[in-house]
């Protein structure tokens, strides 16, 4: 009987992953395809300050669009392009485009909207990395203020001085650095000490507790106050919620990002967000 159940259990593991593999090669296939031109795009889910009531920021985040229509997701595409090497074009292609568009929606609003685009390891550990972004900013126009990179934690594992360097160049030119997914890494204040960071991003694993679970909340508290304390902006990622913005507000936060005030959309679906204004439940 075990070995029978052994076998079973076997057969259902191979047929799965047989599943994840053909997902995998129909989303290289897509990806190669969007990189020579078809189906990629930019959308934008907006960063609210809280006390303006306001969207002040806008994360990019990558989609693909599949030939049939569908939407890849975007976690299995970025994975997928870290495994076949074709991480640094996508990112260099969303970080072009990203930087484009909001320039573009600057210019014709005079609003100072700016944009945060999220770097992968590879990226960022590129000897020309500073270089790359300062001569994207100067192409498209967007002022170095308008532009933000976001590392995780373990992008920064891979670091060394020559990264440190180009993030201070960066910084030096008045481009934000900021940490993603704050708190899930390893030695995350470390970070905080080596590099030129500007802002950081308490990950959303903290906010599902909220407001129920006291640990999550000590936690996001104390994010909050260190980063104040240290001159640094914070945003509270994946606020679903009316009470769980409300305890974030309790909590000290300041900035928050979810799809209470919006999902990632694309640059139309942004510029209509913004003159409508976003929805911003008071504070009771
Ligand atoms: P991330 O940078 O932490 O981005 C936030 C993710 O959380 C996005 O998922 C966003 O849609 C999702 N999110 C936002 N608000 C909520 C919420 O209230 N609830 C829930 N459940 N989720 C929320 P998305 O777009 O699927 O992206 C996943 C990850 O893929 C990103 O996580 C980032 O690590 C990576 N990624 C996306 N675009 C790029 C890119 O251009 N370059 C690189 N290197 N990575 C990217
Ligand atoms: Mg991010
Ligand atoms: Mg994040
Ligand atoms: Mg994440």
């Amino acid at each position: 009987l075990a070995k029978r159940r052994g076998k079973d259990r076997a057969d259902v593991y191979d047929e799965s992953l047989h599943a994840t593999n053909q997902s995998r090669t129909r989303t290289a296939a897509a990806l190669r395809r969007g990189l020579a031109g078809e189906g990629l795009q930019v959308h934008f889910q907006p960063i609210v300050d809280l006390a303006l009531g306001e969207v002040v920021c806008a994360e990019a985040l990558v989609k693909m669009v599949d030939r049939d229509g569908g939407l890849i997701r975007t976690a299995e595409l970025v994975d997928v392009a870290e495994e076949t090497g074709l991480i640094t074009a996508l990112g260099s292609w969303v970080l072009r485009q990203a930087c484009t568009e909001v320039a573009q929606l600057r210019r014709e609003t005079g609003w100072a909207m700016a944009v945060t685009v999220n770097l992968s390891a590879r990226q960022a550990a590129l000897p020309g990395l500073a270089a790359e972004v300062l001569g994207v900013l100067e192409e498209t126009g967007l002022e170095p203020d308008g532009l933000s990179l976001e590392l995780t934690e373990s992008a920064l594992l891979e670091f060394n001085d020559a990264t440190l360097t180009q993030l201070n160049t960066l910084r030096d030119h008045g481009v934000g650095i900021g940490i993603d997914d704050f708190g899930t890494g390893y030695s995350s204040l470390t970070y905080l000490r080596r590099f030129p960071v500007s802002f950081v991003k308490v990950d959303q694993a903290f906010v599902r507790g909220l407001p129920g679970s006291e640990r999550d909340a000590v936690i996001v508290r104390s994010v909050n106050t260190l980063a104040r304390d240290l001159g640094l902006a914070c945003v509270v990622e994946g606020v679903e919620t009316a009470e769980q913005l409300h305890a974030v507000r309790d909590l000290g936060g300041l900035f928050a990002q979810g799809y209470l005030f919006s999902r990632p959309v694309p640059l139309p679906a942004l510029r209509d967000l913004l003159i409508r204004g976003i929805e911003v439940p008071p504070h009771p």
